[in-house]
């Protein structure tokens, strides 16, 4: 028997949670947390995803505004935006939808956000509160993991664990949490050699690589806990026939909406060698928003010890 890890599940627990703290800072406050995204461009799936955080806020009673500068922004007028958002005192999170438009130089976008407002936890000043141990936001997508694992009982420390992708978002941070928790980490990449026996050595093995079904049996320890953090659209009917099968449920849903998702570990084997597992949809993705809105929380509470 293996077990699901159910990420709707554990994101409404958390948003259960945060409710009555949300009432509680707001009255201290004299006002809602608030919270600015910047959604520059035109961006389809940041229009989606923005559109969730936002709905997810305010069903929180978070205040939210999402600034929409056009395609052409210029990386001055970014910054003039951030800069403003800085001095607000009603907005206790300023969020930078990624990614900004080509034309933008992302990374002093992102340093410009002030550490505080940081609800992202990308600025260097957080991730050296992170690598160093000191409180600070942490990034969402990793904290969602670490969460996870807590709230499934699956124990970190001592444990070995390996992380397949290093980026700043996703791989790195998340490695960092699992040292945090004691684990003994490995992160691997695309120059990593002999990844499925890399992989093979992980009680917790962590993908994030952004390719469809990309680990299989091959690399998965039996009965170890994987969490797929990739999400990959598919859009050739034979790939998806390949990956789900022939008689798939997931097959007829592609043909009724012309794609389906699909992670990084092989959703066939994947539940198949594992001893727990999240599946995609429904796995890491919907923790994501809710440790949005609980650094947000974070954010407005420390505003309040600071009034
Ligand atoms: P990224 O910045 O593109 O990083 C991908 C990482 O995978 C890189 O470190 C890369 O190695 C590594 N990699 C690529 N090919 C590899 C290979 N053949 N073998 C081993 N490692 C390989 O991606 P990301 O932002 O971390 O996102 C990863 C996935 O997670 C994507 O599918 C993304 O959509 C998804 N994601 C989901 C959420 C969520 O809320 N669930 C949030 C963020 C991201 P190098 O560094 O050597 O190039």
């Amino acid at each position: 028997m293996n077990t699901l890890l159910d990420g709707n599940r554990v994101r409404d627990q958390i948003l259960e949670e945060l409710r009555p703290r949300v009432q509680r800072i707001t009255h201290a406050l004299g006002r809602p947390p608030g919270l600015a995204v910047i959604r520059a461009g035109d961006n389809a799936a940041s229009e989606v995803y923005v559109r969730n955080k936002t709905k997810t806020a305010a069903a929180l009673g978070i205040a939210s505004e999402t600034l929409t500068p056009p395609e052409s922004v210029t990386t001055a007028e970014l910054l003039d935006m951030v800069a403003r958002l800085n001095l607000r005192a009603d907005i206790d999170g300023i969020l930078v939808q990624l990614p900004l438009p080509a034309n933008v130089d992302a990374q002093r976008i992102l340093l410009a956000v002030h550490p505080a407002k940081d609800v992202d936890g990308f600025h260097p000043v957080n991730v050296g509160n992170l690598s160093t141990g000191r409180p600070g936001p942490v990034p969402c997508t990793p904290a969602g993991i670490i969460e996870l694992l807590k709230r499934y009982e699956i124990p970190m420390a001592g444990k070995r664990a390996v992380v397949v992708g290093r980026s700043d978002i996703v791989g790195k941070p998340v490695a960092m949490l699992l040292l945090r928790e004691d684990a003994t980490v490995t992160i691997a990449h695309s120059k990593t050699k002999h990844l499925p026996e890399v992989c093979q050595e992980a009680e917790i093995l962590i993908a994030a690589i952004g390719r469809p079904a990309f680990l299989g049996a091959a690399h998965i320890r039996p009965g170890a806990t994987v969490i797929d953090v990739g999400i990959n659209r598919l859009t050739v009917r034979a790939e998806v026939a390949k990956i789900f099968g022939a008689d798939s449920p997931r097959l007829a849903a592609f043909d009724e909406k012309g794609s389906v998702l699909v992670g990084d570990v092989h959703p066939v084997e994947g539940p198949r060698e594992a001893g727990a597992w999240t599946p995609v949809p429904g796995g890491v993705g919907p923790l994501t928003i809710a440790m949005l809105m609980r650094n947000t929380a974070d954010a407005a509470e420390a505003n309040l010890s600071r009034t």
